[in-house]
């Protein structure tokens, strides 16, 4: 459909499988970009569904104002997915067909697994704190192995290198479930700042919660904020109300409130950028522009104010109830 539309599609990559990582490329202006990410934990599928859609919204709604391009990376675990959903017929080793049931505790039903087909748990293998968060195994698994070394992975390496190829400003993770925005890794100062508003925004825009799990650390979110120092975000969407394997029933309520938060974000950072660069060239105070979606750039954020840094840090501390994503 998205070739018909005259759009980029590509390939990320390959996975374990040789299966292709895909994506597609929607807007105007490669150097301002965005990539929007779902499908890495396998049992989460509904966030392929998802980003397909928000990239199908886009086309379908061409008078909407895009100021650059977004990569739309719908399913980075192609074949955990494929597992979750279609059980072992489409693994050809019968050796490797043994060891995931082995790894299921005996059972081929595999709608619960989270984990990539080697049993690695794709969002703890990146190269950011690896290896030190509060429910990692150093064992295969079907969730939370951080595997034998950071980036040890296809899926993992594809990533790394598309997102450090397209240099994006920012990135955004689709997950589920439990209606959170996770945004801290580690900022300091400025960035602190400069992302919670990004977060918050988002946050009123969806009415999902911001939180913070100290004890999460190795995803491609994390990844992003120390290794690229860009704003990235982890969006848990759909409600704790229902169960994994999260029901498609429920899939319209969720794309109706994520549907524009790609392009909002995308062109926040982008006016973002350009102020910034307009700012240090005139060293003067910061314009609030009416046509920045989320209205992120004011004096305020600018300046080093450490009562607004712990406000920020106080309120986003709590951990929601345990939702399991
Ligand atoms: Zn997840």
């Amino acid at each position: 459909m998205f070739s018909a539309y005259g759009c980029e599609v590509g390939v990320v990559g390959e996975s374990t499988l040789h299966q292709r990582i895909p994506y597609v490329y929607i807007g105007n202006d490669k150097s301002n970009c965005i990539i929007v990410q779902g499908g890495i934990h396998a049992r989460e599928h509904i966030t392929s569904l998802l980003v397909v859609n928000m990239a199908k919204h886009l086309l379908k709604r061409n008078d909407l104002l895009l100021l650059g391009g977004i990569y739309f990376l719908p399913m980075v675990n192609v074949d955990g997915v494929r597992l979750a959903q279609e059980g072992l017929d489409f693994v050809k080793s019968s050796k490797r067909r043994q060891e995931l049931i082995d790894l299921n505790g005996g059972s081929i039903d595999f709608s619960l697994w989270k984990a990539n087909i080697r049993g690695v748990d794709l969002n703890v293998n990146f190269d950011a704190s690896w290896g030190k968060g509060e429910q990692n195994v150093d064992y295969p698994a079907t969730a939370n192995y951080i595997g034998s070394k950071p980036e040890s992975e296809k899926e993992t390496r594809c990533l790394v290198n598309f997102t450090r190829e397209v240099n994006p400003l920012a990135t955004l993770s689709y997950h589920c479930k439990g209606e959170v925005i996770y945004w801290r890794f580690g900022q300091t100062m400025n960035k602190l700042w400069m992302h919670y508003r990004l977060a918050k925004a988002i946050a009123e825009d969806t009415g999902y919660a911001l939180a913070h799990d100290k004890g999460s650390v190795g995803g491609y979110k994390d990844w992003c904020i120390h290794q690229l120092g860009i704003p990235a975000f982890t969006i848990e969407v759909g409600s704790d109300y229902y169960k994994h394997p999260y029901p498609y029933s429920d899939f319209f309520n969720i794309f109706r409130i994520n549907k524009d938060v790609p392009r909002k974000l995308l062109n926040s950072v982008v006016k973002m950028k350009q102020t910034a660069v307009k700012h240090s060239i005139i060293k003067n105070g910061i314009p609030i522009d009416d046509e920045v979606d989320y209205q992120l750039i004011t004096q305020d954020s600018v300046d080093d104010n450490q009562e607004q840094l712990d406000n920020i840090t106080n309120c986003t501390d709590e951990q929601p109830d345990n939702h399991s994503s």
